[in-house]
């Protein structure tokens, strides 16, 4: 290992190399509580040569490596699957490149996070489209790319972040570097286009989960922010589920293009209120379910007229409309005027000390949330004695349930599921079966949505074996992932474990 170490220290010099016991441990973890793999060595390159000197070094020792944005996948996706391996730090990558302001497209090092990117295009009033996951503010745009990812802030307008993207500079598994799209053609000076040229080879690497290849540089278009905009805060009477949906429907089938619209159930707006982390729903006096919608415009007349559309059909929907101000409970307001959109889900994960969501992220088409939903009711009750093993240590039960539900691009919606734990850490005792029981509800509650014929975008090791280990795959599609994989990274170097591909279940 010393001489590996060796090897690597000479391509990035010592400052930016470790395998000191301490920094592998913060290497070794995502934000889950139960997932760990403690890396041999930490290594942050500084640009895609020297990732493709490490990636050759790596090949010719046999040893994986893990590309690493901001380590918040909710996977294990960017932590090494088992003790071994050399997690590349891409965090020192974090430039910005180039914006082309006539042709609207910015490049980026694939390191830098959506809030510094976006900080950065405001001063041109311009921004990303989708500003990236609820993550975004450390979250960095590679991560992004790799988990197609979504978050509020304009996916209801403009879809997940890959949507976005025109070309992408990556390191393939064996070092070779390659540009995608338009850059494919070497005379080509503007990275403008995804499409063309050949098959998108992007989208090998969209959503990835970094087993393709390593991205260090990101053209992404950009886009005017328009002037005008309105958000609206409305509570939704019984049935809130279904009332929702239906609402959520009738604004695609109107063909209004809401920049974002959100549901957020009962017990999140019960729970952050009673835990102070909501302030603005204090004073509602029934603590039902919230929807709300943020439209933009170009002109005061356009925006009047998209305002119209939409408060009639939530009204018609029997729901309620809470007052223009934030502290009025219009969270609509916060999420478009103060970024609220970054700041929402770090509250899910805090509501009570030790808590720890176990959690993940689908798409689904609208129509089968409500469905999905009562499921993860059903679940939570069928496991309850196993709950309850944990409350009798932890002294609150977990819960299992359903964070918003998000307008995504198509008729579809984003949710955040799972099940909120406690930690194996209480008194200071650990309680290993904690961690052990966790692990089992979460995988049990995930092969229970899977079935329900969601879509994973974000896989890390948990979501990707766990497709494999229940048999969700179809046969075929398996197959070729794993021919392209064998092909790219014929010693399977790259995130070495994920999807299974060499059955050591
Ligand atoms: C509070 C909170 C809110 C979140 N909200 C959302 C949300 O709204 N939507 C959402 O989609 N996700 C969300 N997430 C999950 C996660 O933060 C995002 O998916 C985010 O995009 C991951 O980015 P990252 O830089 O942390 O990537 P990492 O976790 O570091 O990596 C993610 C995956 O991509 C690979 N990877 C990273 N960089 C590269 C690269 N340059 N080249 C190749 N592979 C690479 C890694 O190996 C890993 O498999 C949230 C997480 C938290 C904790």
């Amino acid at each position: 290992m010393s001489d590996l170490f060796n090897k690597l220290e000479k391509i990035v010099s010592d400052k930016y190399i470790s395998n000191d016991i301490y920094v592998r441990h913060a290497y070794s973890r995502n934000v889950d509580i139960v997932l760990q793999g403690v890396p041999d060595i930490v290594i942050r390159p500084k640009d895609a040569q020297e990732i493709s000197e490490i990636l050759k070094i790596a090949n010719d020792e046999n040893i994986t490596v893990i590309p690493r944005g901001a380590g918040i996948c909710e996977f294990g996706g960017s932590k090494p699957i088992g003790d071994t391996g050399i997690v590349l730090d891409m965090k020192r990558m974090n430039n910005i490149l180039n914006l082309d302001e006539e042709n609207l497209i910015v490049t980026v090092e694939a390191g830098i996070s959506w809030g510094k990117v976006n900080e950065y295009l405001c001063h041109f009033g311009l921004y990303t489209g989708c500003m990236g996951p609820g993550s975004g503010m450390s979250a960095s745009i590679g991560g992004g790319i790799s988990h197609h990812s979504v978050g509020g802030g304009g996916c209801a307008k403009y879809g997940a972040c890959t949507n976005q993207l025109t070309s992408l500079e990556v390191v393939l598994p064996t070092g070779e570097i390659i540009e995608t799209g338009s850059q494919a053609n070497k005379y080509s000076k503007v990275p403008f286009n995804r499409f063309g040229n050949g098959p998108d080879l992007a989208g090998l690497f969209c959503g990835d989960n970094g087993i393709f290849g390593v991205k260090t540089k990101i053209s992404l278009q950009v886009f005017p922010k328009p002037e005008f905009a309105e958000y609206k805060t409305f509570q939704l009477p019984r049935k809130e589920r279904e009332v929702s949906a239906k609402i959520l429907n009738e604004i695609r089938h109107r063909g209004i293009d809401v920049y974002d619209a959100m549901y957020i159930m009962d017990l999140i707006v019960r729970l952050t209120t009673q835990e102070r982390l909501m302030p603005m729903w204090n004073q509602l006096k029934k603590k039902r379910g919230v929807i709300f919608y943020t439209i933009e415009a170009n002109t005061e007349v356009e925006l009047d007229e998209k305002v119209k559309l939409l408060d009639k059909i939530m009204l018609d929907n029997k729901t309620e409309c809470l007052g223009s101000e934030i502290s009025d409970g219009n969270i609509a307001k916060w999420h478009y005027t103060e970024q609220g959109h970054w700041q929402f889900y770090h509250n899910l994960w805090g509501i009570f000390p030790t808590m720890q969501p176990l959690t993940a992220e689908c798409f689904c088409p609208i129509n089968i949330y409500p469905k999905i939903m009562n499921d993860i009711d059903q679940w939570d009750m069928e496991h309850d004695e196993d709950m309850r093993k944990i409350f009798d240590i932890a002294g609150s039960r977990p819960i299992a349930g359903s964070g918003p539900i998000l307008l995504i691009d198509g008729n579809n919606v984003e949710i955040t599921c799972g099940f909120t734990s406690f930690s194996s850490y209480v008194d200071g005792k650990i309680h290993d079966f904690i961690d052990n029981l966790n692990l089992s509800l979460w995988k049990s509650l995930l092969e229970r949505v899977t079935k329900q014929g969601v879509q994973w975008y974000m896989m890390g090791e948990f979501m990707s074996r766990l497709m494999v280990d229940i048999g969700a795959y179809s046969e075929e599609f398996y197959t070729l992932m794993k021919s392209i994989k064998k092909t790219i990274d014929p010693n399977m170097i790259l995130s070495r474990g994920k999807f299974n591909f060499w059955g050591d279940k």
